[in-house]
């Protein structure tokens, strides 16, 4: 199989796969019980946790594990807006670029009777602080911008950004969902009051994510009961997943340098044997910004890109983000670019990653060059 969809979601790091397993067999105590099973698993909780806050450069305290970025995002808009205004509304501000995850809370919050204003991007995909800082008004509350784009890779300009936020006395959330553990994430650095991040985009399971919330900010929970993670995410920890979140950012921590430099060989020789091989422009979205080291977001002339990757089954690739695979529907990030409909009709998102060799991505261009002439 060649796997060219790392955007979408990872395999399992083997040396994950090891650390759970015994959480599987064996220790299946509940973190919150008080006897010996109990305590080795809350342990192991709290290593995890370390491991987390590590990678981020924050304190353990600061770190709420969820299910994944998806319920992270919720926690983040919801509560921030739930906790900050209650009768009297507020603006929230988002990027016309965010995942699903915080396009629909969004949409769910101005249906409850916030405020929500979408902050246009270039046409290389990028969010202008400079847009940022019209859309604020006296009454927004938070600001959210993704670190990089599942769709183009696109890195944001988030700490220019936060200084906006923060001269405003406005709060800046940021889904880092595809930038930790691939390129340095640090909380300080980035200056960001809330950041989201998932497990399985960065070789850990499915079903296990985190909200970063910068001390002092006050968020409301969404999900009641025993008050777990400090009060903000009630419900029996997912012991494997968080223990494999752990191992797998701590395992990225330790190659993050050399991790990206390799990905970006590889994502370059990807796109220049596509160019050597196909006589027509291919068009690399984002390609004049910073991108991440894996992303290669391109669209093949003339051709859909849904049928190139039909008459290769071997290679699993998306056309853009995985809400769009399956229709003809346009990509709201390539929309939001001004990318023309049949333009992006002919795009292929391929992602590399830490287990793609270069005989991939030799094998996966010569597949896409043979299923463009075979279309063309
Ligand atoms: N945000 C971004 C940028 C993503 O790429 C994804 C996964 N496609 C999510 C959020 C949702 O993540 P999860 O599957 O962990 O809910």
């Amino acid at each position: 199989q060649l796997y060219f969809d790392h955007n979408s979601t990872t395999p399992i790091a083997p040396s994950v796969q090891e650390a759970i397993l015994p959480f599987l067999a064996h220790f299946y105590g509940n973190p919150s019980s008080s006897h010996p099973l109990g305590i080795a698993s809350r342990e192991a909780v709290e290593d995890a946790r370390g491991q987390t806050a590590s990678l981020l450069g924050c304190d353990v305290d600061e770190v709420i594990f969820t299910s994944g970025a998806t319920e992270a995002n919720n926690l983040a808009l919801k509560g921030v807006m739930g906790r900050h205004s209650r009768a009297t509304g507020g603006h929230l501000v988002i990027s016309a670029i965010e995942h699903a995850s915080v396009r629909a809370t969004a949409e769910y919050l101005e249906r409850q009777g916030f405020d929500v204003s979408i902050v246009p991007c270039t046409d290389q995909g990028v969010i202008p602080p400079e847009q940022v800082r019209s859309a604020l008004r006296n009454d927004t509350i938070l600001v959210s911008v993704m670190h990089a784009s599942n769709e183009t890779g696109v890195i944001q300009p988030i700490r220019a950004i936060a200084e906006i936020c923060h001269e405003r006395g406005v709060l800046l959330h940021t889904d880092a969902t595809q930038t930790v553990g691939k390129i340095r994430t640090l909380v300080d650095e980035l200056e960001v009051d809330l950041l989201t991040l998932s497990g399985h985009k960065a070789y850990a399971p499915k079903g296990i994510g985190a909200l970063y919330v910068r001390r002092g900010v006050q968020i409301e929970p969404i999900m009641h009961g025993c008050g777990h993670e400090a009060g903000l995410r009630s419900g029996t920890e997912n012991l494997v997943g968080i223990v494999g979140l752990g191992r797998a950012l701590s395992l990225a921590s330790k190659s993050l340098d050399p991790a990206a430099e390799r990905m970006t060989l590889l994502r370059d020789k990807l796109i220049s044997e596509l160019r050597a091989g196909i006589p027509e422009p291919i068009v690399v979205f984002g390609e004049l910004a910073t991108r991440l080291p894996n992303t290669l977001y391109v669209s093949f002339p003339s051709v859909v890109g849904l049928d190139m990757l039909r008459m290769i089954p071997e290679l699993q690739a998306s056309t853009g983000s995985a809400a769009y695979s399956d229709t003809n529907s346009i990509s709201h990030t390539l929309e939001a670019m001004g990318v023309a409909a049949d333009v992006a009709r002919g795009s292929i998102r391929l992602g590399v990653g830490w287990y793609t060799s270069e005989e991939d991505v030799e094998r996966c261009a010569s597949l896409l060059i043979h299923a463009w002439e075979t279309l063309r």
